[in-house]
């Protein structure tokens, strides 16, 4: 299969070929025949699949091929996506897909100015795309009507609904058109999900590449058991060892990254950060720099990063490991995009362990260790949100039984989990 067999017009053709895509992926080559049929699509699929172009080349085919414009304050194609990244970097590759065309194509997201957002809906838009957040407020104040939308997308909805955007999505879907053709994208199918695809959805088909854990196929994954206070050291020694790498370092909280980062940096990395507590512009040059190349190390929390694609990442640390083990499958999956070979390395400290072991759950197979060995699994869990567990049991380097010299593994060794 390739673009030429999917019904795109020459001129769509040609300038896929001028981006560098040449084959469809898994999920465009079964997403967008349906779609280009006017079916319902519901996709289980994650960032890194191909699923911006799965959606976006339909649309922007259907739209084009309409020829009309549109009117004033309203849309004709919107796009819902949870963070003000994802949208950003939507729309960047719709106006890849869309170059040579007429299509106006606008982003409105939280953390900008809306007096200007507003002056751009003013004249109509062929394709929106918007922060649930800020579309509620742009519809209070009427500076966009959905009223003529007869494309929607639901890009990464399980992190929506993660978010909070459950009371948004209720409230969106009524002012839409009720003739219309609507995708819905998805890592995960948490139970609100049926409710959203019941109210949104028209028999929609049903898509599924590469489920959470088996995405992780390509990356090579390992762990490294080593106390709370050993972390850091182990990072700036496997940092070391890459140092022309990228490097994207997850951390769970917003102080813990930030004081991890600033440490890095004192320790001479050209690390940034990106968390809930950064402006809008401090995240966005924290990920220019990454792409350009001149971070090499990015500190970040989950919702910062989920859905961000940057590519060319070659090393994923889970610096702490995450609480919802699905949120590692996303985490390693900012390595290895588009096909490339990524590594990701975990380090687990003694209260980590249940953590790893949900991960394990979820990937069907066990992280190969680089050093250390398995805690005593008696440690509590860290305090959700918090800097960790109390030591009683445990805890903070662990029980003497559990507490084993940090081994010299090498970082970011190279054979793949079984
Ligand atoms: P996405 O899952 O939409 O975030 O896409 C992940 C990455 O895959 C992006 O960098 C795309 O440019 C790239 N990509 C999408 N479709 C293709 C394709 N057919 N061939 C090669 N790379 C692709």
């Amino acid at each position: 299969m390739d673009f030429d067999m999917l019904g795109f017009s020459p001129k769509m053709t040609a300038r896929l070929t001028e981006l560098g895509l040449e084959d469809p992926t898994p999920i465009q080559a079964q997403a967008i025949p349906h779609a280009m049929n006017g079916r319902d699509v519901m996709g289980l699929a994650q960032t890194g699949t191909g699923k911006t172009a799965a959606f976006g080349l339909p649309l922007i085919h259907a739209l084009s091929s309409e020829g009309t414009k549109p009117a004033p304050r309203s849309v004709r194609g919107l796009i819902l996506a949870p963070t003000r990244e994802l949208a950003n970097q939507i729309a960047e590759s719709l106006r890849g897909f869309a170059g040579g065309s007429h299509l106006t194509i606008t982003v409105v997201v939280g953390g900008m100015s809306i007096n200007r957002q507003i002056g751009r809906l003013e004249r109509g838009t062929d394709l929106l795309v918007a922060t649930p957040g800020r579309l509620i407020d742009l519809l209070d104040r009427k500076a966009v009507r959905l009223t003529e939308t007869r494309f929607l997308v639901l890009d990464e909805a399980d992190q929506m609904l993660d978010m909070g955007f459950i009371h948004a999505l209720r409230q969106i879907e009524p002012l839409l058109a009720k003739e219309r053709q609507t995708m819905l994208f998805s890592a995960t199918m948490p139970k609100l999900m049926s409710e959203i695809a019941g109210k949104y959805l028209k028999n929609p088909v049903r898509i599924e590449v590469a489920r959470p854990g088996q995405a992780a196929d390509k990356v090579e994954q390992e762990v490294h058991f080593v106390s709370k206070e050993g972390k850091q050291d182990l990072l700036v020694e496997c940092l070391n060892g890459h140092r022309e790498e990228r490097a994207l370092v997850f951390g769970r909280t917003k102080h813990g990254s930030e004081r991890l980062m600033k440490q890095l940096d004192r320790a001479g990395f050209k690390a940034a950060s990106i968390h809930g507590n950064k402006s809008q512009g401090q995240r966005d040059r924290a990920i220019q720099g990454f792409k350009e190349g001149t971070i090499k190390v990015l500190v970040a929390t989950d919702v910062a990063a989920r859905g961000i694609d940057i590519p060319g990442v070659e090393f994923v640390y889970n610096y702490e490991l995450p609480n919802v083990a699905e949120n590692y499958v996303h985490r390693i999956g900012r390595t290895a995009r588009a096909g490339r070979d990524g590594r990701a390395v975990a380090f687990c400290a003694p209260d980590e362990m249940s953590y790893l072991r949900d991960i394990e759950k979820v990937l069907k197979t066990k992280v190969e260790v680089a050093s250390g060995a398995p805690w005593a699994e008696d440690t509590p869990p860290p305090k959700q949100g918090g800097r960790g567990g109390k030591p009683g049991g445990g805890g903070r380097g662990g029980p003497a039984k559990s507490r084993r010299p940090r081994g010299r593994g090498k970082p970011g060794g190279n054979r793949r989990a079984a």
